[in-house]
């Protein structure tokens, strides 16, 4: 189970990934969060987020199951691989689309 705060993987500002190796890493977080914070997630907790972990080398064809867990918690798990992982620090962050920002975009 993985424990994340998101603050600690990004730049100063909060914008995009702190060094390029965990921009995979934070794309996938900010899909997560997005979902999370979305009226979708109201509807399904079954979400459009692919799963990327890699079990043998494979691609893993799960979609996340995400749910807000938490004032700034988010859980996620994948059904097909069994990945799980909690995630904090988002609150503050613009992707936070409970927020009404919809201009939030990674670069
Ligand atoms: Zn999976």
């Amino acid at each position: 189970m993985w424990v994340i705060d998101i603050r600690h993987l990004l730049n100063e500002s909060g914008t995009r990934a702190a060094v390029p190796q965990l921009k995979k890493k934070v794309e996938k977080l900010r899909e997560i969060i997005v979902f999370a914070t979305s009226e979708q997630s109201d509807i399904t907790y079954e979400s459009n987020v692919r799963c990327n972990r890699r079990p043998g080398r494979k691609p893993c064809p799960g979609y996340l199951v995400i749910e807000m867990t938490g004032e700034d918690e988010i859980y996620w798990i994948c059904p097909v691989c069994g990945d799980e992982g909690v995630l904090h620090g988002w609150e503050d962050l613009f992707w936070n689309v409970a927020k009404g920002n919809h201009e939030g975009e990674l670069h």
